[in-house]
């Protein structure tokens, strides 16, 4: 009965694969995210890695740059790894709307047959990759934090599963373009080389202002929302604090180094902190230039968010401490004695007044 009733909706049946030739699609296409002109950072890193993938297995790397006023992006794509760049360049695209960016997307996608498209797993990203994916129809792996492709030429795409607990690897194979968004903050960007020689498409807009249902009226900052991806000194903490007051010993340093305080989740639980300065697994994962991890043990969802900033500095009382592992200066002592020493050295070599707060220790 229950059978029968499946039937009747056409669910329960595994529906088959109708057969497609997918021969003819080739290259990787990173679609680059823009807001004012300005690209997002994961756009650039997305670029180095397709840039990797592309060398391994001998294929070209695309971008595809939307917005207004925007050529100047598509120069900076081809500096920064692309070979081709597709650009559409309309008022309809001054800002991020979906519909006429899918539109674009999917016009791009179908005409030149790129086999992997990737997006920057933000919020804008992810909304565009799920409408993209949805309409091709293809899958699409979200979140990675890894990616890599094979000698057949199909993505690797990885991302925690299972309560962020274990690293799924998931593959596309009956449908192209395999398509995955990725975080932010996790692949490395290739320096800017502007001897790079690349070509440029220009495409059109097939939607126009009429045809688009929404219009943007204004932009409200209905948060201060910390973006941890983009400091370059990060000064984080962890349950070896002691409570939440030990943070403004840790602004103190950040404020002296012009960087910001991030968190291990221990205290994001315990609500020391706000979510949004989480460094990990399920918080940001940062690139910084230097980062202090302080009262933190280096735990592996800790460790996945950051161990790839140029200069790690552990500061813990346990020099057994798994942070020591992954760090490349190590301070062995009670961070309320090491801290405000640190604070005091580099007050005095930047000529800026020492009143560190010392309160817990
Ligand atoms: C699914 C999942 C996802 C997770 N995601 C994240 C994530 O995104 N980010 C994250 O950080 N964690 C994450 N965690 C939690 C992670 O496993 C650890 O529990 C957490 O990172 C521990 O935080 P901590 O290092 O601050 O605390 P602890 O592990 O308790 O370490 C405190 C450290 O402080 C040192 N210490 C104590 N007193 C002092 C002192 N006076 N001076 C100097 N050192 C001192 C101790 O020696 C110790 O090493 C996740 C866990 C799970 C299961």
């Amino acid at each position: 009965m229950a059978e029968q009733q499946n039937d009747k909706r056409g669910a329960g049946k595994v529906q088959p694969v109708p057969e497609q030739d997918f021969s003819d699609y080739a290259g990787l296409m990173v679609i680059v995210e823009q807001r004012a002109g300005v690209a997002k950072k994961v756009s650039w890193q997305l670029l180095g890695e397709a840039k990797r993938m592309a060398d391994k297995i001998n294929a070209p790397v695309y971008a595809l740059v939307m917005g207004h006023n925007v050529r100047h992006l598509a120069d900076e794509a081809i500096s920064r790894g692309a070979d081709k760049v597709y650009l559409c360049d309309s008022p309809v695209l001054e800002q991020y709307r979906t519909r006429p960016y899918s539109r674009v997307s999917l016009d791009v996608i179908r005409t030149y047959k790129p086999e992997i498209v990737l997006v920057g797993a933000t919020y804008t990203g992810r909304d565009l990759a799920g409408a993209i994916a949805t309409h091709l129809p293809t899958g699409l792996t979200a979140d990675c934090t890894q990616l890599d492709v094979d000698e057949n030429r199909v993505l690797h795409a990885s991302r925690p599963a299972f309560s962020e607990k274990m690293l799924a690897t998931i593959l596309c194979k009956q449908y192209k373009p395999q398509m995955a968004t990725a975080r932010p903050g996790v692949f490395l960007e290739l320096a800017a080389d502007s001897t790079r020689k690349g070509e440029v498409v220009s495409v059109s807009s097939p939607m126009s202002e009429a045809e688009v249902v929404t219009e943007v009226l204004d932009f409200l900052e209905l948060t201060d929302r910390i973006n941890m991806e983009d400091h370059e000194v990060i000064v984080a903490g962890g349950k070896g604090l002691g409570n939440a007051e030990g943070f403004k010993l840790l602004q103190e340093l950040a404020d002296a180094l012009g960087g910001v305080v991030g968190a291990s989740r221990a205290v994001v639980d315990m609500k020391w902190i706000d979510h949004d300065h989480q460094v990990g697994q399920t918080g940001s994962t940062v690139r910084a230039k230097l980062y202090f991890a302080i009262g933190i043990s280096g735990a592996v969802q800790h460790v996945v968010g950051m161990q790839n900033c140029d200069v790690i500095v552990a500061i813990n009382n346990d020099p057994e401490a798994p942070i020591f592992k992954v760090s490349h200066y190590g301070i062995v002592g009670d961070l309320y004695n090491v801290v405000p020493a640190i604070i005091k050295a580099v007050k005095e070599k930047r000529g800026l007044p020492f009143a560190a707060n010392t309160a817990n220790g």
